[in-house]
């Protein structure tokens, strides 16, 4: 991937297939589609609820956080004043939960957020969190069923255990040929140079920061496993 397709300042890289809701990396869009058939031979209705995210949409997030416009947590969930921090320790809240801009996996497009619309009762509101994941929650058969196959597919799971930075997220998938190639072609002087000027909150202490934030939340992330099936290769994908 360039520059611009790693930190999300393009789309010229994803797709919107008919029938899904978001926009994914070209060449992970047919295994996406042939997990999401084999899950609906399952009773799962899988569906992305979130994945390619631009830049902008990223900024405006990060911002509205750091301005105290959108609230911000705590390690723990409880809600933090944020004007009432350093800028330093509001960065380090806001990494808790939301990607700097430019480091989100969700800018390759080959990261999405899963969810199985099937199991859920009318109305139910998605919050993308630990217990909707678990034994006993909303998608907890989705979750076991991810366990068992989406390997086959080339996806797995970079947050599964909160080894760096970033809490574990059980609904965060990542399509794996070419992520494992993304996170290592997404250096530091590429992040720096998305961030400059770009008009990210906070971009004076984000920079100062920035071989750290670059080490604990974007490589410090769980390793692909070894995968062998054909949507597990690079270039088995209809272009
Ligand atoms: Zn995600």
């Amino acid at each position: 991937m360039n520059p611009l397709e790693l930190t999300g300042r393009t789309r010229l890289h994803v797709v919107q297939p008919e029938g899904l809701r978001c926009a994914l990396h070209r060449d992970a869009v047919a295994p996406f589609m042939a997990m999401r058939a084999a899950a609906a031979r399952a009773g799962i209705d899988l569906e992305a609820a979130s994945a390619f995210r631009h830049f902008d949409r990223q900024r405006e997030i990060w911002n509205a956080k750091f301005r105290g416009e959108r609230p911000i947590l705590d390690a723990a969930g409880r809600p933090l004043e944020a004007l009432a921090l350093s800028e330093a320790a509001r960065i380090e809240a806001i990494l808790q939960w939301s990607a700097l801009p430019g480091a989100s996996r969700h800018h390759w497009g080959t990261d999405l957020d899963v969810i199985d619309r099937a199991a859920m009762s009318p109305g139910y509101v998605v919050r993308l969190m630990d217990d909707e994941y678990v034994a006993g929650g909303v998608f907890a058969n989705l979750s076991a069923w991810l366990d068992r196959h989406m390997r086959r597919f080339g996806f797995y799971r970079p947050y599964a255990t909160g080894t760096g930075g970033i809490r574990p997220e059980p609904w965060h998938l990542s399509y794996a040929p070419i992520a494992r190639r993304a996170i290592r072609e997404l250096d530091l002087a590429t992040l720096a140079e998305a961030l400059l000027g770009q008009g990210v909150a906070g971009e004076n202490e984000i920079l100062a920061r920035l071989p750290g934030i670059h080490r604990r939340y974007v490589r410090a992330v769980d390793a692909p496993p070894r995968m062998r099936s054909r949507w597990a290769r690079r270039g088995t994908a209809v272009r």
